[in-house]
């Protein structure tokens, strides 16, 4: 797919999944998208168990709803690529619904990515997608979500967030907060922290004894 800025120069297209992933933490984002991280746990991996089924591209009729799987998403307008685990067609009306491991939460950043998902399917299909629904496979509940123009509004805002981070090829610091506890790069991250740390301690020391200061 070809995404071009209002400059008309051709852009990379962001995955929407990184939205995701920007909105819980840019630091992770960016170890994702910009470095290739990718570390297994014991989540990640029950998470592609979760996902197996959904993955495989299938298209086939429940009572009465047309359900695709492994749907390929884009949007031209907002440069946006991916793919949805499973859409409903409720009378040609989409409805994308996304699995996610675990037990039914509000997270923000997981309706942010389904809502991406929507405005995807709204530019393919010129369906209006007021709502759809994050899928939790431990507590096999849905939670609907609403397409509100605040949730809208935020898509594009993280859109351009994720690739302003892109572009500038820079890895952003880290939250240290909660959010590191459940954080399957923590690791990695961690890592390169103090992989960052020991490089300036080299730099400094070096400038320090450019400038003659005694080593300590
Ligand atoms: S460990 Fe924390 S700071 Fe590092 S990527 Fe994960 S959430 Fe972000």
């Amino acid at each position: 797919m070809n995404v071009y800025a209002a400059s008309g120069e051709e852009i990379e297209p962001v995955m929407i999944s990184a939205l995701e992933h920007y909105s819980y933490c840019p630091r992770q984002c960016a170890l994702i998208h910009l470095e290739q991280t990718f570390d297994e746990n014991i989540y990640t991996l029950k998470g592609h168990i979760a996902h197996e089924r959904v993955d495989q591209a299938i298209v086939r009729n429940e009572d009465d709803i047309r359900v695709e799987r492994g749907l390929p998403l884009w949007s031209r307008q907002l440069g946006l690529t991916g793919k949805a685990d499973v859409v409903e067609f409720h009378n040609n009306v989409p409805y994308p619904v996304e699995y996610k491991l675990g037990k039914q939460r509000k997270w923000q950043y997981e309706a942010i990515q389904v809502c991406a998902q929507a405005l995807c399917l709204e530019e393919m299909t010129g369906y209006a997608v007021p709502s759809g629904a994050i899928y939790y496979c431990s507590s096999r509940t849905r939670r609907e979500i609403d397409f509100d123009m605040q949730l809208r509004e935020k898509v594009v805002e993280v859109a351009e967030a994720v690739r302003a981070l892109l572009t500038s090829m820079t890895l952003p610091p880290g939250v240290n907060d909660q959010r590191c506890e459940k954080c399957s790069l923590i690791e990695s991250c961690m890592q390169k922290k103090v992989h960052n740390a020991n490089e300036r301690d080299i730099e400094y020391a070096l400038c320090d004894q450019r400038a003659g200061v005694p080593a300590p």
